[in-house]
């Protein structure tokens, strides 16, 4: 049975029906959905214990449980659905339109991983530089975040797409946007080392994401190399080699001297041909994923992406997150010009009015207008889900604890590339100061810092970082007038190490006591004026006057924390004596002094943090 009201308040009733709000939704936004007053919910939510204005966004958790109490199921709309609902509503959906006959193959897109000083790096330059085509832009390739080269297999000439960062941390921030966009992926394994941590860290990945292996054996110039081994590790991780009965493809390869670099590419064609059936329709709109996003000076906001689908043209009006505008030019990795990019093939668009993330999704609409109204809805979207994660849940029961909760540095970092922002507040995350203080990055984003950060930065205490930006148009006169703190930086160790400082500083300070100094009592005077007074001889240190003192009869504490309120040589009012000198003294107006107590004096210094 349902209580039909909680602390007197009447609760609005449902019959079990399923109420849908996206993450970060409001009081307001779910008053709405059920057609009551925003108010009634305040109440009903403050008797259970939660304290919500009526327009806060609000954490999953207690929309769910507010939903229970009133015989609701809310359901919270991930950002993921909540885009496929938003895109619905624009009559566009996000994949492979049209049918499946009318699919062209398209080149596989490969991603180079293993552990670190393995070679991925060099290997990507060495494919690079074997397919430069002989007068393409005088040799030169740029690094665009991807490139494609070509190969032959079997007479046909077939692309491949590399996407140019190593390792595995692109291939998982990608994945944990829900962007696939790796098809095979290359594990470099050096001979002359063997499966390290990154390496099995690398295979599991891709076996976590369905990706066909290809196991490049790096190095084997080098003395002692022992691909034969490798292959004998590998087989552990289910990576069994074909010439050993398996159906893992390994090349033995040497990426400085670029030994079998056709080998390796021949065998991800052949295995992505084995494993997968790469196709995508490429008459349709464009879609695909950002690679990488930078803001150029010159240029303004530029982006690599990859096109997964469709025909990429110059002109067309795109959207990547949250960032929208019309494709003015395409630039391949040669830093030509192109005007179509067809599926798998990575360029570099230059026309968008803000910097996309890596691994934002991108898809070209109609008309500019759609592309804006997209990026602005998923904008506020995000804003509100910030606003929900960021909005600290006190409730009745918790108010003692809230009130001695840990303190929390807040950070808006900004920055002229989505790859540094990811280190730098991955960087920042990694810190770890102890318990009382928190760090949390309620902002990030690719571009010069601006208003709206500022505004944001106002209402809870945060400090804006900046790296390789500055504050845009007004930012820093608002930022002034608020006294909002902006920090330039320029290099990520130097910003990791300013912001640990910082959080050493928000520590509470730890105080230790210092012995200053002891006297024995040799005498005791009652005085109407200054009541007991104790005559004494310094034995060790100096007293001073103002100090803290304690006093032990036969070495034990008779009274803690008294002042040493007047402190006399014969006559004079000093400010110290020293050891070997004797002195007058009262403990304020404690009058228990007996002749040979001991008066001890200390003094509490802060603790330098370590
Ligand atoms: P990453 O950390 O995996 O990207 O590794 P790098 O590509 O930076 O390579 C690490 C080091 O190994 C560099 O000094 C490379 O020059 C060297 N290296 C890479 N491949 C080979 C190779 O095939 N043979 C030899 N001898 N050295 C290599």
């Amino acid at each position: 049975m349902q209580a039909p009201s909680v602390g007197g308040v009447r609760l609005p009733k449902g019959q079990g029906e399923t109420i849908r709000l996206p993450r970060g939704a409001s009081l307001t936004d779910f008053a709405e959905k059920i057609n009551a007053n925003p108010a009634s919910l305040v109440q009903v939510l403050f008797h259970l214990g939660e304290m919500v204005t009526a327009t806060a966004s609000v954490a999953d958790e207690i929309l769910e449980m507010l939903g229970t109490e009133m015989n609701y199921n809310v359901q919270v709309v991930s950002p993921e659905e909540e885009d496929r609902e938003l895109l619905d509503s624009f009559d566009i959906s996000f994949g492979d339109e049209g049918d499946e006959e009318d699919w062209v193959v398209r080149p596989p897109v490969v991603t180079i991983m293993g552990h670190v000083d393995h070679g991925k790096t060099r290997l990507l330059d060495t494919i690079r530089k074997a397919n430069v085509r002989e007068g393409e832009a005088g040799g030169i390739t740029q690094h665009i975040g991807a490139y494609q080269v070509q190969t032959e297999l079997e007479g046909i000439e077939r692309p491949i797409t590399f996407i140019d960062t190593p390792g595995h941390e692109a291939f998982t921030a990608m994945r944990a946007r829900g962007a696939k966009s790796t098809d095979i992926a290359v594990i470099v394994v050096a001979a002359d080392d063997g499966v390290m941590p990154q390496t099995v860290e690398a295979i599991n990945h891709a076996q976590a994401a369905d990706v066909p292996i290809v196991v490049a054996v790096n190095k084997i110039d080098v003395e002692g190399a022992n691909p034969a081994k490798i292959r004998q590790q590998l087989t552990e991780y289910n990576l069994v080699a074909e010439e050993y009965g398996g159906d893992t493809m390994f090349v033995d390869i040497s990426a400085k001297q670029g030994t079998n670099i056709e080998q390796l590419l021949e065998a991800i064609l052949l295995t992505a041909d084995a494993a997968l059936d790469l196709r995508a329709n490429p008459d349709m709109e464009a879609q695909g994923v950002t690679i990488e996003g930078h803001l150029d000076r010159g240029r303004g906001p530029v982006a690599t992406v990859l096109v997964q689908r469709g025909t990429l043209r110059v002109g067309d009006s795109i959207v990547a997150g949250d960032a929208s505008g019309r494709v003015r030019r395409m630039v391949d990795e040669h830093g030509a010009d192109v005007t179509e990019a067809l599926p798998s093939r990575p360029v570099q668009v230059i026309g968008l009015t803000s910097v996309p993330g890596a691994g934002d999704t991108f898809l070209v609409v109609d008309e500019d207008r759609v592309a804006r109204q997209i990026a602005d809805r998923r904008r506020a979207r995000e804003r509100n889900a910030e606003l929900a994660s960021r909005r600290k849940r006190v409730s009745l029961e918790d108010l003692d604890a809230a009130l001695k909760e840990t303190s929390t540095l807040n950070l808006i970092i900004k920055g002229d590339n989505s790859g540094t922002v990811e280190a730098l507040e991955d960087a920042l995350m990694k810190l770890d100061v102890g318990e009382d203080v928190d760090l949390r990055v309620i902002h990030r984003g690719v571009g010069g810092i601006t208003e709206g950060d500022i505004n944001l930065a106002i209402a809870d205490n945060v400090i804006v970082m900046g790296f390789n930006v500055r504050a845009e148009g007004k930012a820093t006169e608002l930022a002034n007038r608020e006294g909002v703190e902006i920090r330039y930086y320029s290099v990520i160790y130097q910003a990791i190490e300013e912001i640990e400082q910082a959080l050493k500083g928000m520590l509470k300070p730890e105080y230790e006591e210092v012995e200053l100094g002891r006297a024995e009592v040799r005498e005791v005077f009652k005085s109407s004026k200054f009541g007991t007074i104790a005559g004494c001889l310094v034995m060790n240190g100096e007293i001073r006057r103002n100090a803290r003192g304690r006093l032990l009869r036969d070495s034990v504490v008779i009274a803690e924390n008294l002042p040493i309120s007047s402190l006399r040589r014969f006559k004079d009012d000093v400010v110290e004596v020293r050891e070997g000198f004797e002195c007058g003294l009262t403990l304020g107006t404690y009058s228990d002094i007996k002749v040979d107590d001991v008066i001890e004096t200390f003094e509490m210094r802060e603790k330098p943090r370590a």
